[in-house]
């Protein structure tokens, strides 16, 4: 009963208690933001540690970031004891699960245990590369593009035999087959692979090596999936993989997946259906006939935000036909936030067609609960500002930097925050980003480690052969390519023979032996020095950190304080390997850890995070929703722009700020804006105009009435442009949507300012 019940889950509301409970079997909970889904497979781990169904190694769950990976690992720990959690060696997301897969059985995908794993950069390095050797025009046919076109197949688990013919062609001439055919066989000479390998590899692995497979199958006796909505085809095939159980006899092999791919759902009635719910994508399996798969899969269709980069909804909409027998549970209480930003949230989101539609609603009733904030701001400093003096207003009320987030609809908008909070001395950090690693000298410093670490990674190598300057130039290096190409040996090893040949001139020869020399050393000193110690070896000994003690400019300086970072930062990680393992997949890299700070982020990284105040700045049309979705066109980039501007709402616990620029500095060009749409969308009930205590004391309210709607009667006072009461009018309207609406003398100014943007480039203000 209820009061003998462990303390873990006393707090819960009887459906998520069910959905702890019902450990056996399938289950799927679909529910909003801020409903407990999250908690929930917390919770549910726990019970199942606690009560000794199964050891954490054979407990599989999926999140969607690090982040909420390592989280995850510290609430469970909170609710049965550290002592009982002891690692879940297989928490995480799906592509470090991935990678630990991966080098468990490296050798069925042709790799060595110690692949590198490529970011982007690498990767349409090496693509251009392909490119031109194919003797192909690459300006015609840009290596990011395919770059792209490869990742989007990745995402669908096809590898160069699986494309649809129309899109092989679509690629230089028909060539695309072979170049990404070409590209697979580079990554494994490289021995390395790309993000989208961590899944398919695995999944070629499993489905041509049943017995791997089946050890897997009596390992994880319990999966969970966290935001489910957002799993693409290939996470999808990869998960029915494991949570496959083939009755006896019924082995797991490829037929499996494919022979069921384009076949239309044989049956009728799906209670799960929604309205997007369009035919089963590739992959699409027959229902598993043993239904003692204990999956538990959590998600909200309203916050898939993902398609962009091949998520199908379709796949939560799909559960009870793939798992039959499952229990469907819906949580309609949020716990997060307050009845005015709850509201807002709701309102904004059924303003899409293609939803389930689900009832939230909360008990929070605090009269003290302030409205939705909305804010104007002339351009993005001035929005930077007045958001940095409203953080400091919070934090003189004793709030602390850690509850408040900034998200924003694309990373470009971060500078101007982080530019005004080093100004004012505000602790920030910005999350989901590999900032830090991006830099020019981290890229190199990292690039020396990898070729120490795995002396196949040719492109590493390449990177810095001549860094700092040998004197060796383009000819030499494409020397060395042939050299390694000819003899199917490592760039590296290339150079070493070189050296030792009569095939180079004195001076080239020379500065390869003393490359060859030196890494040769470090690979030795890799057993037996400490790692932190050997990468500061290797940053001196190269010549590297000279370089940049010698340079003059003015980022040297704090080139050299990163390379010091980034050495401090390694002591972390017990080897070098594990640490280059660890930037490979630093995607939620956090600064500022520990510290007090205001986050800084975008949407699409804000999920499943809450914050007790939020800021969403650079709501307008062109940034949010964003350009690309509007000249789709369609529907559905657009209803996927709103559901991540729920997503952002939805982070929200009590104070929420949404803020708009009149003015903004686009890929280096001022340009005037006009509020979002979404401004529009939001309930008046819920929402209030903010006296903006901004530099421009004068402006006062920002929309000259009182609240959005009411006002001195007629659309055109509106706003958020004429839109709200003319549908059409918004985007083809700028001036005269706006030129009613602000009368202070702040925005008279700002229109003034306004019209002279829109009639000559701002390039140089
Ligand atoms: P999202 O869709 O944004 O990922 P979610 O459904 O995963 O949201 P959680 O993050 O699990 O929601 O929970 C939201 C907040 O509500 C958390 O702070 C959580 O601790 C709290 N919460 C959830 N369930 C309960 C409960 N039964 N009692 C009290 N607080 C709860
Ligand atoms: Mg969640």
């Amino acid at each position: 009963g209820q009061n003998n019940a462990p303390d873990y889950l006393k707090g819960l509301n009887p459906e998520q208690r069910l959905a702890v409970e019902t450990t056996e079997g399938p289950v799927l909970v679909l529910a909003g933001a801020g409903t407990g889904k999250t908690r929930v497979l917390t919770t549910r781990i726990a019970h199942i540690l606690a009560t000794g169904k199964a050891f954490p190694s054979q407990i599989l769950a999926v999140t969607f970031t690090n982040k909420a990976a390592r989280e995850m690992k510290q609430r469970i720990g909170i609710l049965i004891g550290e002592g009982n959690v002891e690692g879940m060696p297989w928490l995480g997301t799906f592509h470090s699960i991935g990678v630990k897969l991966l080098r468990r059985h490296a050798e069925l995908a042709g790799l060595r245990s110690d692949f590198t794993i490529l970011d982007t950069d690498d990767v349409v390095r090496l693509i251009k590369q392909l490119i031109q050797a194919e003797g192909l025009d690459d300006k015609r046919w840009p290596a990011k593009q395919f770059a792209q076109m490869i990742d989007g197949w990745k995402n669908k688990g096809q590898g160069p035999a699986d494309i649809a013919e129309g899109d092989a062609r679509s690629f230089a001439n028909g060539k695309g087959r072979e170049l990404y055919k070409a590209y697979q066989e580079r990554l494994q000479t490289l021995n390395a692979c790309d993000f989208g390998d961590l899944l398919c590899h695995p999944i070629r692995i499993f489905r041509a090596n049943p017995d791997v497979l089946k050890d897997y199958h009596r390992r994880f006796k319990y999966i969970l999936v966290d935001e489910y909505q957002d799993t693409n085809t290939a996470q999808y095939m990869w998960l029915r993989l494991l949570a496959q159980r083939p009755d006896a006899g019924r082995a797991a092999t490829s037929t499996d997946l494919r022979s069921a791919e384009g076949r239309k759902p044989d049956r009728v009635s799906e209670p799960l259906r929604g309205p997007r719910g369009g035919p089963a994508p590739a992959g699409a399996e027959q229902p598993v006939s043993d239904n003692k798969v204990n999956i538990c899969c959590v998600g909200d269709d309203d916050q898939s935000i993902y398609g962009w980069r091949g998520a199908e909804v379709d796949n939560i909409l799909r559960f009870d036909k793939d798992f039959p027998g499952a229990t469907i549970i819906r949580l309609e209480r949020n716990y997060r936030s307050t009845a005015h930003i709850l509201g807002a949230a709701s309102h904004l989101i059924a303003h899409n067609e293609g939803r389930f539609g689900k009832t939230l609603f909360t008990d929070r009733n605090d009269p003290e609960d302030g409205k939705v904030n909305v804010h104007a701001a002339w351009d993005s400093e001035e929005e930077a500002r007045a958001i940095g003096e409203t953080i400091e207003a919070y934090q003189r009320q004793k709030h602390n930097l850690n509850d408040m987030a900034i998200l924003v609809r694309a990373s470009f908008q971060m500078r101007a925050f982080e530019d005004r909070f080093i100004t004012l001395g505000l602790n920030y950090r910005v999350i989901g980003g590999p900032r830090f690693y991006e830099r020019m000298e981290i890229r190199d410093a990292l690039a020396f480690f990898r070729v120490v670490a795995n002396s196949g990674d040719d492109l590493a190598f390449e990177r810095i052969v001549n860094v700092p300057k040998r004197g060796l130039g383009e000819a030499t290096i494409r020397q060395i390519h042939d050299t390694a190409r000819a003899l199917r040996i490592p760039m590296l090893e290339a150079a070493g023979n070189l050296a030792e040949s009569d095939e180079l001139k004195p001076k080239p020869r020379a500065a390869l032996r003393e490359v060859a020399a030196n890494f040769e050393r470090w690979q030795k000193a890799l057993e037996t020095k400490p790692h932190t110690e050997l990468a500061e070896t290797i940053l001196e000994e190269s010549g590297y950190t000279d370089m940049w003690k010698n340079d003059r400019s003015a980022e040297a300086p704090g080139r050299l304080e990163n390379l010091k970072e980034l050495i401090r930062s390694m002591e972390e990680y017990e080897s070098l390997r594990s640490f280059l393992e660890h930037v490979a997949l630093v995607m939620d890299a956090e600064q500022n850890a520990g510290q007090d700070a205001v986050s800084i982020m975008t949407l699409h990284s804000a999920k499943g995070l809450e914050f007790e105040t939020v800021f969403l700045p650079g709501w307008e049309e062109g940034l949010f929703p964003h350009q690309r979705a509007l000249d789709e066109g369609g529907r559905s980039g657009l209803e996927e722009e709103r559901r991540l501007a729920y997503v952002g709402l939805t982070r929200a616990k009590k104070n929420l700020h949404i803020w708009f620029v009149s003015n903004r500095l686009i890929h280096g060009l001022w340009q005037s804006t006009i509020p979002s749409r979404f401004l529009e969308e939001l309930p008046e009930s819920h929402v209030e105009i903010a006296e903006s205590g901004n530099s421009y004391g004068g402006y006062g309210n920002p929309y000259g009435g009182g609240s959005f709607a009411s006002g001195r009667g007629g659309g055109r006072q509106n706003p958020y442009g004429a839109s709200r009461f003319d549908s059409v009018g918004a985007s083809t309207e700028k001036s005269g949507a706006f030129s009613n609406t602000y009368s202070t003398p702040g925005w008279q100014r700002a229109q003034a300012n306004r019209t002279e943007a829109t009639d000559r480039n701002w390039g140089t203000r």
